[in-house]
């Protein structure tokens, strides 16, 4: 008899022939989640098991962050034919509880001498008979104590949901552009979510925005690295770029113009990473940059699509799950950001492209780009 985490998964039943695959990747995951603790980890009859770590509790709380679970347990592994104690240890886990129950049991090897009702009778009857303070309720127990018998048979009481999703890395590559914001933190892990790969680019304006704020970029990269399985951050130095645009275009224009040439390196970046696609915290009418014509006019240079995965999300809704993923607090902390340092007065929220061409002609573009790409720094979380 032993003590095993019960993995769940959900959308991975949908996907037919690449089924195998999709198992592959998350045993990985969850293997690559509790590593640093020890103990085994196997795929056997749908189910992902972990055994043997050296703290449990962890080992649980991390499982429950790995995208394509969708909900963990904490399971006593016994030996189905020791059918006394089996009932033995269903009365143990039972025994500190008053109220209702049911026992739910699941029989997936048909070889056992007993069917599913038979089996929900005889260790209710026992526990009922061995536990003060319980009654037997089908319709809406309190406790529901799930008996399945597979390869051997698993003991529980209470599913923990798990974050769901699907495994990184079974749905391709993007790039995301990564400020210090709350926002894009949390588009990187909304994508990742539904199984992609992620890498970022942050655009850093030295000395207009301070060392500590691109620390702060990279402590958010850290965070959300645990969930992503690993971030690599170029760091694109900004300055430059920012200086031509302020004095060479017009200034209700700098916001959409500095952001085009985000949008030119970073798809730049993402081609580097093998990435498919780039990744915004952009989220509809936000602020002047986040109109339907500004977003039209910077998808317009890049070659890859752009993903928004908060595109119709209100900012609360966004800093809910900040607050849930651990980037909310580090986020509010009040470093500058380059888009804020050279923010115009009067950004214009209807862009025209003419007038962003114009402005655009005037500046050594290309060379801006080579320069700043070369000039990057690279940082593997
Ligand atoms: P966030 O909270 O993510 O910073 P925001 O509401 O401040 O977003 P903007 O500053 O307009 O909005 O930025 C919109 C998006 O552009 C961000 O979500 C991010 O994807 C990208 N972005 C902005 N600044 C940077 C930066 N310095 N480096 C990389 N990407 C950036
Ligand atoms: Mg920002």
């Amino acid at each position: 008899m032993r003590e095993v985490l019960q993995v769940r998964y959900g959308e991975i039943f949908l996907k037919g022939q690449n089924r195998p695959m999709f198992l592959r990747m998350l045993v990985e995951r969850v293997r690559g989640a509790v590593q640093p603790l020890g103990g085994e980890v196997w795929l056997s009859d749908g189910r992902v098991y972990i055994s043997g770590a050296s703290d449990t509790d962890e080992a649980l709380r991390r499982v429950r962050k790995v995208f394509g679970v969708h909900s963990v347990c904490r399971s006593w592994e016994v030996d189905k034919s020791d059918f006394l104690g089996l009932c033995q240890k269903a009365a143990e886990l039972m025994r500190g509880y008053t109220g209702s129950f049911k026992v739910n049991a699941r029989r997936s090897d048909k070889r056992f001498a007993m069917d599913s009702p038979t089996i929900n009778r005889e260790v209710g009857g026992y526990v009922l008979e061995h536990v003060p303070g319980l009654t037997v309720d089908v319709h809406h127990p309190g406790r529901v104590l799930s008996v399945e018998i597979r390869d051997r048979a698993y003991l529980y009481t209470e599913p923990l949901a798990a974050v769901g999703g699907m495994p990184v890395g079974c749905n391709g590559r993007a790039t995301l552009l990564l400020s210090g914001g709350i926002d894009s933190p949390v588009a990187g892990w909304m994508i990742a979510k539904r199984g992609v790969t992620v890498s970022a680019v942050h655009f850093h304006s030295f000395p207009y925005t301070s060392e500590r704020a691109k620390e702060k970029v990279l402590d958010l990269a850290r965070i959300l690295s645990e969930s992503l399985c690993g971030l690599r951050v170029h760091v694109v130095p900004f300055t430059d770029i920012q200086m031509q645009i302020h004095e060479k275009c017009h200034a209700d224009y700098t916001t959409v113009i500095m952001r085009r040439y985000m949008m030119r390196i970073a798809n730049a970046v993402a081609e580097e990473e093998r990435a498919l696609g780039l990744v915004t915290g952009e989220s509809l009418g936000q602020v002047a940059s986040q109109t339907i014509e500004a977003m039209r006019l910077t998808d317009a240079v890049a070659q890859l699509p752009v993903y928004r995965p908060l595109i119709g999300f209100d900012k609360q809704e966004i800093i809910d799950i900040a607050q849930r993923i651990g980037t909310f607090e580090t986020s509010s902390l009040p470093y500058e950001d380059c888009c804020t340092v050279f923010t115009p007065r009067h950004p214009a929220t209807h862009p025209r492209l003419d007038i962003v061409l114009q402005g655009e002609s005037r500046l050594d573009g290309e060379s801006l780009i080579t320069k700043a790409l070369q000039d990057r720094e690279i940082f593997t979380l």
